[in-house]
C-alpha cells in the first residue's frame, strides 16, 4: 500500500463510511477503509455498536440489533472488494496531492478521500448513565431513534437540555409519552422564539413541564430506569423524579478535530458543504458523508444515503481527472 496511490480512501465505518465503500467498491475503485478504532469514542461500525434496538431502518420490519446491522454493512462492503484497516487516523495531508493519510502502522497517499467520521452525543457524564444506555434500560440521546419504542409510551420522559434540539426531541416525544418534563439548569431556554412558542403551548396543553434550573446528579434504576435526582443549582437541594425515560439533548461533537484548519467547519464543528446536496468539500477531491457533516437529520439511513452519494461524487470526480 505504501507505494501506490489509493483511488479513494475513505475514513469511518459507521453507516455513511460503509455505504460509500459498498458504492465505491461496486464503481471498481477498490476502496481502502480506515474504520477506526476508538477515535472520538466510537468505535468500527460507529454510534450504532451502542444500541440495541434500530427500528426505523428500511428492509427490516421487526427491527435490527445495531452490531448486527453493521456487521451486515461490513460484510456487504468486503464482498465487493474494500480493504480495511482497524486503526483511527491521527494526520491528514489534504494540502498537497495526492493527499496522505496516516494510521499508527499506515501511511496511504490517495485522491480522493470521502469524511465519515460521524459525531458524538455529548453525554451528562453519570455512571449509570451510560450503564442504562447500552443496556437499553432507558437512556437515549436519540428520540427519533428510540421514542416509539413500547417501553416508553404513556410513561412520564425527561429531556435534558434548553437549547432547540432539546424542544424538537421533546416535543416529538410528546407523541407516545405522558408527560414530558424538560429539565434546564437555567430559568430560561436557549432555543429560538418560534421553539420557544411551540414548547410553551405544549406546556398549556399539559404535554410538557419545564423543571427549571435543575441538574441531573443520577440517573436511578437497575435494569431500567426509574427516576432521576435532580438538583437545584440555586439552593443544592436534591429530590428525585421519578421517569421511565431519560432522553440527552445536550448537544453532539463532530468528530472534525482531524480537519481543523483544513476543512471548513460551521461554528458547532460540523463539516461544511458549499454546494448541497454534492458531498464536496471545499477541498477538492475531499468528499463528507454522514453526521460529521449533518447537525439536522442524525439517522442511519440519512448517513448511508449521503455516503452513497460521496462514493458516486467521488467516482465522478475521479473520471473527471481521467483516474478510473
Ligand atoms: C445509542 C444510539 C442509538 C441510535 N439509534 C438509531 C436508530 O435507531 N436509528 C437511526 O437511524 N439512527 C440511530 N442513531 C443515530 C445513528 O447511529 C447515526 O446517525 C449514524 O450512525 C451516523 O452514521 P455515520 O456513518 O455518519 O457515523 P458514525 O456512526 O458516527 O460512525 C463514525 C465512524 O467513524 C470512525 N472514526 C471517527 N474518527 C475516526 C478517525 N480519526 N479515524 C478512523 N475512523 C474514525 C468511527 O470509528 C466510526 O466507525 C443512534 C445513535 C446512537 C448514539
Amino acid at each position: 500500500m505504501a507505494d501506490q496511490v489509493e483511488k479513494v480512501v475513505i475514513i469511518g465505518s459507521g453507516p455513511a463510511g460503509l455505504t460509500a465503500c459498498i458504492y465505491a467498491a461496486r464503481a471498481a475503485l477498490q476502496p481502502l477503509c480506515f474504520e477506526g478504532y476508538n477515535a472520538g469514542g466510537l468505535i468500527p461500525g460507529g454510534q450504532l455498536m451502542f444500541t440495541t434496538e434500530v427500528e426505523n431502518y428500511p428492509g427490516f420490519p421487526d427491527g435490527v440489533d445495531g452490531p448486527k446491522m453493521m456487521k451486515a454493512f461490513r460484510k456487504q462492503a468486503e464482498r465487493f472488494g474494500t480493504r480495511l484497516i482497524t486503526q483511527d487516523v491521527y494526520e491528514v495531508d489534504f494540502r498537497n496531492r495526492p493527499f496522505t493519510i496516516k494510521s499508527d502502522d499506515h501511511t496511504v497517499r490517495a485522491h480522493a478521500v470521502i469524511v465519515a467520521t460521524g459525531a458524538r452525543a455529548n453525554w451528562l457524564g453519570l455512571p449509570n448513565e451510560k450503564r442504562l444506555a447500552e443496556s437499553g434500560g432507558g437512556v437515549s440521546a436519540c428520540a427519533v431513534c428510540d421514542g416509539a419504542l413500547p417501553a416508553f409510551r404513556n410513561q412520564d420522559l425527561v429531556v435534558v437540555g434548553g437549547g432547540d434540539s432539546a424542544i424538537e426531541e421533546g416535543s416529538y416525544l410528546t407523541k407516545f409519552a405522558r408527560k414530558v418534563y424538560l429539565v434546564h439548569r437555567r430559568d430560561q431556554l436557549r432555543a429560538s422564539k418560534a421553539m420557544q412558542e411551540r414548547f410553551f403551548k405544549l406546556v398549556e396543553h399539559g404535554k410538557m413541564e419545564p423543571v427549571w434550573n435543575a441538574t441531573i446528579v443520577d440517573v436511578l434504576g437497575e435494569q431500567t430506569i426509574s427516576g432521576v435526582r435532580l438538583k437545584d443549582v440555586r439552593t443544592g437541594e436534591q429530590r428525585d423524579l421519578p421517569c421511565r425515560g431519560l432522553f440527552l439533548a445536550i448537544g453532539h461533537t463532530p468528530n472534525t478535530e482531524l480537519f481543523k484548519g483544513v476543512l471548513d467547519t460551521d461554528d458547532k464543528g460540523y463539516l461544511k458543504l458549499p454546494n448541497p446536496p454534492g458531498t464536496r468539500t471545499n477541498v477538492e477531491g475531499v468528499f463528507a458523508a454522514g453526521d460529521v457533516a449533518d447537525h439536522v437529520y442524525r439517522q442511519a439511513v440519512t448517513a448511508a444515503g449521503t455516503g452513497c452519494m460521496a462514493a458516486i461524487d467521488a467516482e465522478r470526480w475521479l473520471a473527471g481527472r481521467g483516474i478510473e
